[in-house]
């Protein structure tokens, strides 16, 4: 869950948004525009200011707008993780365009936080750095990698341990609930499982420095292949069947997907949006999906479990905006 559910829900009255509006770059900025081609779900109703923000600093300044006016905003890396309300977001939606990267010698980058971890990857490969590698597939920013400590299996054949973005953090720039602009280390970040300091405070990532090793490129590329190939085999593909990853947290040792499995919830579908075939942690829109009908899928898989077996899954995804009709 995110600290920006319920956010983007209150009417914000025409001169108001217009007063923000005006301290932005018009020739980046969209009004009345829907949301959902901006999510990995492809659902979501229209933000009344969808702003394109170019650099970090524009990213934090955009922010700053909408506070002078009082103004609800949420930043969208590639809202993998989130769903977006049919009635979309009162306020200020700012997509992180902000992807700028700098290369040191000694295997330190410096990401901005819009940039695509995928590309990421690839480049940090090409130039022989280690460590990024492991999370190839993982739709996510920079930003949203940081804000989820992205994690993934360790490399096959033993896949035996969970690993972290964290573990190849060293700092990031970020922009303080109340503004001011630091550079802070791990240590404030408080990484955790799908936990950091990001969801419990309205702080925003800037940019981030990873290290990263000297690495072997054909073994890189041998972990890409492996890791794409075991999510291929796992995970619905996003291209044909948009959705948001998981969407209960996790259960130590239970495991949430196999509990809705064995609810028989495999297939189940509510309008359009369904229970995968191939994975029941996961819920794919297959068209026409709403915000409302994936509420209603995940209603409907809650009630199941708990009567089943006296568990309440609880959703690890945002709800972000606003859920009436749009
Ligand atoms: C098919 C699929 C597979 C997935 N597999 C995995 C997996 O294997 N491992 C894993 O860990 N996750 C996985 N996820 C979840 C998802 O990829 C991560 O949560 C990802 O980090 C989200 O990044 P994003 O940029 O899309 O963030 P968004 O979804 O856009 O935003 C998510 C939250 O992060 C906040 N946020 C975004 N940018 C910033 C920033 N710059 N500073 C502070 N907060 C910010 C947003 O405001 C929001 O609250 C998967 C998702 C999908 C759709």
């Amino acid at each position: 869950m995110t600290t920006a559910t319920n956010r983007g829900t209150t009417t914000v009255p025409e001169p108001v948004l217009n007063a923000v509006a005006s301290r932005l770059d018009p020739s980046r900025l969209h009004r009345a525009t829907r949301i959902a081609p901006y999510t990995a779900f492809r659902i979501g109703g229209p933000a009344d200011l969808l702003y394109d923000a170019a650099t970090g600093d524009d990213l934090a300044d955009a922010i700053d707008s909408a506070e002078a006016e009082g103004v609800d905003w949420f930043v969208l890396g590639l809202g993998a993780n989130v769903l977006v309300g049919d009635g979309g977001f009162r306020g200020l939606v700012i997509r992180n365009l902000a992807r700028h990267v700098t290369w040191h010698d000694d295997g330190r980058c410096v990401a901005e936080s819009g940039t695509v971890m995928g590309d990421l990857i690839r480049e940090a490969v090409a130039r022989g750095w280690s460590g990024l590698e492991h999370y190839v597939g993982i739709p996510s920013t920079v930003g949203g990698a940081i804000w989820q400590n992205l994690h993934f299996l360790s490399p096959a054949p033993e896949r035996e341990r969970t690993m972290f973005i964290a573990e190849v953090f060293e700092a990031c720039r970020v922009r303080h609930e109340r503004g001011e602009r630091a550079t802070v280390d791990a240590g404030y970040v408080g990484f955790g499982y799908d936990d950091t300091v990001f969801h419990h405070t309205r702080d925003i990532v800037l940019d981030v420095t990873f290290q990263l090793a000297a690495g072997d490129r054909g073994a890189m590329h041998r972990i890409l292949q492996e890791n794409l190939s075991w999510r291929g085999a796992r995970h619905p593909w996003l291209e044909h069947h948009p959705s948001a990853g998981s969407i209960f947290r996790k259960i130590e040792g239970v495991g949430a997907g196999r509990l809705v499995d064995q609810c028989g919830l495999k297939g189940h579908r509510i309008g359009d949006a369904q229970i995968s075939h191939i994975h029941a942690n996961i819920m794919v829109n297959l068209g026409q999906a709403t915000a409302v009908d994936v509420r209603a899928l995940i209603a409907h898989a809650q009630d199941a479990v708990f009567e089943k077996f006296g568990h309440r899954l609880q959703p690890e995804i945002g709800f972000i905006g606003s859920f009436e009709p749009g």
